[in-house]
């Protein structure tokens, strides 16, 4: 039952997707949507790992494959579902990358850039409007995007990434403001440095990232996300937490 004052939103048997759900956060919180009881649809390009994670979980976990700067994998994200996965509560969308970041403007090409805004900005734009119409005609719903302290503060090297996130922010207050008529929740989650492979991915380079984490006054794990994540999405039915900034104690 949801909707008493003061009760915890129950997830248990509520779908939700997770786009970017092969690591970091992504893979996090597919792990906690399943221990609140959630049937998650965990999606992303590597579907080997989403396989394994789904091993063992028959009706709980749901690979797909899912290239969020793909337009046409994006658009058919529901349709390549099987029947009874359509239903989808909720949407958590982590995919996004940061490759060729950490660098000056002039050090990638055009491509490598476009590539962070096209999955980061127009990868979340594409996964929200995927989900929104059946979110639209039941009036509830929840998405969840996740930004990044690199939304509130730029720093150098980070033009691209910067703006992505910047974007993110933007895109997702006006989703919230366009659907506060409705019962649909819009959170934006804010991680500081969180110890993933998010690093690796953008230097391809695995030691160069322990190098870089370990060389951080402080990180954040995953996991501690995900509880951030958790904690907006298990919230009563009449509270939209609406940002959530998570910040290593030591930065
Ligand atoms: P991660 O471990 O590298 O995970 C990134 C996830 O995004 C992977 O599951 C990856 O899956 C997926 N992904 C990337 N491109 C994709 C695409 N085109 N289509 C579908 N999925 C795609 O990094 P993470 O730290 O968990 O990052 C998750 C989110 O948190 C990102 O939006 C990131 O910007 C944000 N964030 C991270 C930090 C941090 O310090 N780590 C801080 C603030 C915000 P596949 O490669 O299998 O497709």
């Amino acid at each position: 039952m949801n909707g008493t004052a003061m009760e915890r939103f129950n997830l248990r048997d509520k779908i939700v997707l997770v786009a970017g759900a092969s690591s970091g956060i992504g893979a996090a919180t597919v792990e906690r949507l399943l221990a609140e009881g959630a049937r998650v649809i965990a999606a992303a390009r590597r579907m080997d790992r989403l396989q394994t994670m789904a091993k063992n979980r028959p009706g709980h976990c749901l690979p797909l494959q899912l290239d969020v700067a793909d337009p046409d994998s994006t658009a058919s994200l529901i349709e390549r579902m099987p029947e009874g996965w359509r239903n989808i509560h909720g949407a958590v969308v982590c995919a996004g990358h940061d490759v060729g970041g950490r660098a000056r403007f002039d050090q990638a090409d055009a491509e490598t850039w476009a590539n962070i805004i096209e999955t980061n900005v127009n990868g979340t734009i594409r996964v929200c409007r995927a989900v929104i119409d059946q979110m639209a005609t039941r009036g509830t719903g929840h998405i969840v995007t996740l930004g990044s302290t690199a939304g509130l503060r730029v720093y150098p090297g980070g033009s691209i990434y910067n703006a992505s996130k910047f974007a993110v922010r933007a895109f997702t207050d006006g989703l919230r403001l366009d659907f506060g008529k409705t019962d649909i929740r819009v959170t934006e989650v804010l991680p500081g440095l969180t110890r993933t492979e998010f690093a690796e991915s953008r230097w391809g380079d695995g030691d160069r990232a322990t190098e870089f984490y370990d060389n951080a006054p402080g990180t954040l794990a995953p996991e501690e996300i995900a509880d951030a994540i958790l904690y907006a999405m298990t919230a009563p039915a009449g509270v939209n937490v609406s940002q959530i900034l998570v910040e290593p104690t030591r930065i």
